[in-house]
């Protein structure tokens, strides 16, 4: 059964920056205050939930959780880890800023049981980082994720794709100097501009130009290959879909179904760099794809996208779902 957290936001509490790309209240879609009866509510809700498992875990998400109010982060942790102490969930995940992570923090977040911790880490280059204001550099990403690690806490980072003053080198070398930290996971979200921030102000004069979707997808289903090459799991690839978000939503690439997208792009990838390797004349570009049928519609693509983009490349594609084949590999046999 699919594993189902619990997720509490906590929006732009304790936060002091302002990067130029955040809006935090429209993104957790959130502005009231959480409180201890809230954390219980969500909590009970997700124990009486078909997706319930002990495995699941309770998380603060949405704001930079070790810099807010230390009795108030801590009358949140207390009340989740009432749960966690009973053997109910298995641990505690939070977010925060890399410069909000030290040994006293740490030793806190231990006796209340949290288990991950997940940096912001956003850019691995300081002069993108100074751009967005984000009022940290990477060395303090490298220092907080070392320290984490050797805490024993898992380590998730997050990274952002097309921020001001970044380009597609910048976010490669970024995601490689991530993966030089040893993360347990990756988030990645490509900048998208919302109302009432400084990149609004940047974009509405024309100095910043945000990613298109087909730019964003192309670079991120490469970065998506890059982690799971290096054993790294990419457990989020875009911004969630929530109303709030969309009533903000002023231009970049958002889809509801990012991720989708990424997977489609990269099994194109894929397939043409498989099939430059066949050398049969006689193949006239016409093949037979067989995929594990869980794969099927990231083969076809977004109404038939993939399809249509290999037939104007002159191929001719039948794709064939096979149970054998394992999930993300392809078998392509030329059609004589
Ligand atoms: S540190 Fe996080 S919550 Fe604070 S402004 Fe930046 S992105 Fe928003």
């Amino acid at each position: 059964m699919r594993r189902s957290n619990v997720a509490i936001f906590v929006p732009h509490k304790g936060c002091p920056n302002q990067c130029s790309f955040c809006n935090q209240k429209e993104i957790t879609g959130c502005d009231n205050e959480v409180t201890r009866d809230d954390v219980i509510a969500a909590v009970e809700t997700s124990l009486r939930s078909a997706g319930y498992s002990k495995d699941s875990e309770i998380a603060f998400f949405g704001g930079s959780f070790t810099g807010i109010d230390r009795e108030y982060m801590e009358m949140l942790l207390s009340t989740a880890y009432e749960y966690v102490s009973k053997g109910l969930f298995k641990g505690i995940r939070i977010s925060t800023r890399p410069d909000y992570i030290n040994q006293e923090i740490l030793d806190i977040l231990k006796k209340y049981g949290v288990t991950s911790i997940e940096l912001g880490a956003q850019s691995m280059d300081d002069e993108v980082l100074e751009a967005n204001k984000r009022g940290h550099t990477a060395q303090q990403v490298i220092d907080a994720s070392d320290l984490i690690r050797e805490n024993g806490f898992a380590l998730g980072l997050q990274m952002m794709t097309g921020l001001y003053k970044s380009d597609d080198k910048k976010d490669i070398y970024t995601a490689q100097e991530l993966a030089l930290l040893q993360p347990d996971t990756i988030r990645i979200y490509p900048t998208i501009v919302l109302m009432y921030t400084d990149l609004a102000v940047l974009y509405l004069h024309s100095e910043y130009i945000p990613q298109s979707l087909e730019q964003a997808v192309d670079l991120c289903s490469d970065l998506l290959n890059f982690f799971d090459n290096m054993n790294i799991r990419v457990i989020r690839l875009g911004l969630h879909d929530s109303p709030s978000l969309k009533s903000k939503y002023l231009a970049g690439p958002y889809h509801p179904a990012f991720r989708e997208l990424c997977e489609s792009k990269r099994f194109v990838k894929r397939f043409l760099g498989t099939v430059s390797d066949i050398k049969d004349s006689d193949s006239q570009k016409s093949y037979i794809v067989e995929v594990n049928p869980c794969d099927i519609s990231k083969a076809v693509g977004q109404k038939r996208s993939n399809l249509e983009y290999l037939s104007g490349l002159g191929y001719n594609i039948h794709f064939i779902q096979n149970p054998q084949i394992k999930a993300g590999d392809m078998k392509i046999k030329p059609v004589k």
